[in-house]
């Protein structure tokens, strides 16, 4: 094991964008899995850091969210595709809604995700932005 993937293994989940590789077929998994759907027990699944790198695959502008939401409206939920394969639904920041198409190329960013209560614990996960 190299010193690069060594490193990055002591990192939360969270932080990462870790899939899981089919050594049979080479298909992606994100989130990771424990058995590849198509080759069953043929198949060996590995850990894979993504490169946190894709497309819009497509996507949505929520207008209307529940109230949790309600502060950001409206907002831009999209469908990445991985440059390794495997499809995120994710949020698109630091956008407007216009600005977003089909195919645009985006990067992974960590963001806050929720606040909870007042001296609440922040929590922060992964999230997209264009790559513009
Ligand atoms: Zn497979």
């Amino acid at each position: 094991m190299s010193d690069t993937v060594r490193a990055w293994r002591h990192i939360p989940q969270r932080y990462n964008l870790i899939g899981s590789k089919c050594e049979q077929c080479g298909k992606v998994f994100f989130p990771s899995r424990i058995i590849c759907p198509e080759c069953r027990r043929k198949g060996q699944l590995e850990d894979i850091k993504l490169s946190g790198k894709g497309k819009i695959y497509t996507y949505s502008v929520i207008t209307t969210p529940t109230d949790e939401f309600k502060e950001i409206a409206p907002y831009v939920v999209a469908i990445v595709e991985l440059e390794e394969g495997a499809k995120v639904t994710t949020q698109i920041v630091d956008c407007n809604p216009e600005d977003v198409q089909i195919g645009d190329e985006v990067e992974m960013v960590f963001r806050r995700i929720r606040e909870e209560g007042k001296d609440g614990v922040i929590s922060y996960g992964f999230k997209f932005k264009l790559n513009k």
